[in-house]
């Protein structure tokens, strides 16, 4: 599969399941699965937001 960010191709897990993040090592993006048949990501906003706590 390939990033949607950057485009780069990177190896998914072998059991992947709904709801898992993925990471892209090139640029960082995360990824969650929202369908594995056929294989469905989309893209995570960055939680910086989530430092207040
Ligand atoms: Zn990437």
């Amino acid at each position: 599969m390939s990033c949607l960010v950057c485009g780069a191709q990177f190896q998914a897990p072998a059991n992947l399941i709904v709801h898992q993040v993925l990471s892209c090592n090139e640029c960082l993006s995360e990824f969650e699965v929202t369908d594995t048949e056929p294989l469905t990501l989309v893209e995570l906003p960055p939680n910086e937001e989530d430092w207040g706590q």
